[in-house]
C-alpha cells in the first residue's frame, strides 16, 4: 500500500452539494483542510471549505488551482464532465476513476456494463436517438419509463410512457439525444448496498438499506432492510462485484429493485448516496468518514450498526407548503434519538433536498411510526 496523506493535508472535492457538505465534515474532524470547487458562489460545501474555487468544471486555470493546492480529489457529483476528472487524475490522486465515472453517468453505457457483468437488469431498450426508434414496435415493454440518458437524478429526466407513440412524442420534444426505455417493474421493495473500497481492494460494507420513494425521489430509508439475508447476501456480492470491475476507491452505491422475490440491478451511483445518511448517525464510522479514508490511503474502519434506524428527506415542499416561503420550526421535534440534518440551502424548491431526520432506537415498526409522527408534526406546522 503506497502512503496515507497526513493531516493537516489539502484534499479536493468536486462538487459543493451536501454529500460534499458531510465529506467536508467527516475531513475535518479528522484534521485535514478540504477545497471545494463548485460553480455555484452559494454551495454548502463551499461556504464550510477552507477554499471554494468557483468556477465551471471546464475551466483548466481553475482546475490547475485544484491540482496544485491538493494532495488527493474525490467527487459527491457524478455529473462532473468525466474530461475534468480524466484531466486531474493524471497529474493527482484522484478517486473515483474517470473510466468509472464515465460509466456510470450515462444510463446506456451502465446498462451494457452491468449486463457485461452477467447482473440481472430489468428489460430495456436503448435509444441513441429518436429517428433510430422510428421502426420500433414491441407494445410488450409498456407501461415503461423513458429515462434521459445522461444527466437524471431525483427522477428528473423521466417520463411515464404507456406506448409507442407516446414515447415517440417524448423524443420528438426532448433536446437531448440518448435515453433508455426501461420497463416497468412491479416493486416488491427497492434496496441499496453502500460499501467503500480501498486503493488495495478491500471493501468495508454498510448494512443493506430499504428505500421508499415518492414520484422518483427517495423518501424513507429503513435500517437494516426488512428483506431475507439470501436476498442481502446476493446484493452485497452483486455491489461487490461491480465495485471490483469498475477498479472504484471510495464510496459507491448500487440501487436494486426487488421485484417477484427476484433482485434486478437499477443503478449505480459514485459517491455516497441519500440513503447511506443513517450512517452518519446510526455507525461507528459514517459513509463520508470512509470516503475520506479512501482518498487518502488509510485503512477503512469495520462497520458496526450501533442502532437501527429510519431517515426522512426533508425536500422544499415543507417550506414552501403554504405558498409563501418559510422554514419549518425544528426546535418543535427536537428530542433524543432524533438527529435533523439541514444543509444550509437557501432556496427552498419543490422536490430540492433541503435536509433529512434520521431516527435511531431497537425497533424498526417503532421507528417507522415516530418518523411519520415527525412528518405530520412538520406538515402541520
Ligand atoms: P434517479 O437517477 O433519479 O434516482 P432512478 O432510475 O433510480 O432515477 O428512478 C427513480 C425511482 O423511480 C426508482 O427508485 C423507482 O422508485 C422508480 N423507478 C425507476 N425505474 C423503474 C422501473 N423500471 N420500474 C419501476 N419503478 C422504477
Ligand atoms: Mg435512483
Amino acid at each position: 500500500m503506497s502512503k496515507v496523506i497526513k493531516t493537516p493535508s489539502m484534499l479536493g472535492m468536486l462538487g459543493g452539494g451536501q454529500l460534499g457538505k458531510f465529506f467536508v465534515e467527516a475531513a475535518h474532524r479528522m484534521g485535514y483542510q478540504v477545497t471545494v470547487f463548485d460553480p455555484d458562489q452559494e454551495s454548502p460545501a463551499g461556504k464550510i471549505a477552507n477554499d471554494h474555487i468557483c468556477s465551471s468544471f471546464s475551466d483548466k486555470s481553475a482546475l490547475e488551482i485544484m491540482i496544485n493546492n491538493c494532495k488527493a480529489i474525490s467527487t459527491e457529483f457524478e455529473n462532473i464532465p468525466s474530461e475534468t476528472i480524466k484531466y486531474l487524475e493524471e497529474k493527482v490522486r484522484t478517486h473515483p476513476n474517470s473510466e468509472a465515472i464515465s460509466i456510470v453517468q450515462r444510463r446506456i453505457k451502465e446498462k451494457e456494463f452491468i449486463k457485461g457483468l452477467e447482473l440481472p437488469i430489468g428489460r430495456y431498450e436503448p435509444i441513441k436517438s429518436a429517428e433510430l426508434f422510428s421502426d420500433f414496435e414491441d407494445n410488450k415493454i409498456f407501461p415503461a419509463i423513458l429515462k434521459q440518458s445522461k444527466f437524471g437524478y431525483d427522477g428528473k429526466g423521466q417520463y411515464h410512457v404507456n406506448s409507442v407513440s407516446e414515447t415517440k412524442a417524448v423524443l420528438n420534444d426532448s433536446n437531448e439525444n440518448e435515453f433508455v426505455l426501461e420497463k416497468k417493474l412491479n416493486l416488491d421493495k427497492e434496496i441499496s448496498v453502500v460499501l467503500s473500497r480501498s486503493s488495495d481492494g478491500v471493501s468495508k460494507i454498510f448494512p443493506v438499506i430499504e428505500n421508499q420513494h415518492k414520484e422518483g425521489i427517495l423518501d424513507l430509508s429503513i435500517i437494516p432492510a426488512r428483506v431475507n439475508d439470501d436476498l442481502k447476501k446476493e446484493a452485497v456480492a452483486y455491489a461487490l462485484k461491480i465495485a471490483n470491475n469498475l477498479n472504484y476507491v471510495g464510496t459507491i452505491a448500487v440501487e436494486f429493485f426487488i421485484s417477484n422475490d427476484k433482485l434486478y440491478i437499477n443503478e449505480v451511483a459514485p459517491r455516497p448516496h441519500n440513503s447511506g445518511h443513517f450512517s452518519l448517525d446510526a455507525c461507528n464510522v459514517s459513509q463520508f468518514d470512509q470516503q475520506v479514508l479512501c482518498l487518502t490511503n488509510d485503512n477503512l474502519l469495520d462497520i458496526i450498526l450501533e442502532k437501527n434506524a429510519v431517515m426522512l428527506n426533508l425536500l422544499g415542499d415543507l417550506w414552501l407548503k403554504n405558498g409563501e416561503v418559510k422554514t419549518p420550526n425544528f426546535l418543535e421535534i427536537e428530542g433524543p434519538s432524533i438527529n435533523i440534518h439541514l444543509y444550509g440551502k437557501n432556496q427552498p424548491r419543490a422536490g430540492r433536498k433541503m435536509g433529512h431526520i434520521t431516527v435511531v432506537g431497537e425497533n424498526t415498526e417503532d421507528l417507522i411510526i415516530k418518523v411519520e409522527e415527525i412528518r405530520s408534526k412538520l406538515w402541520e406546522m
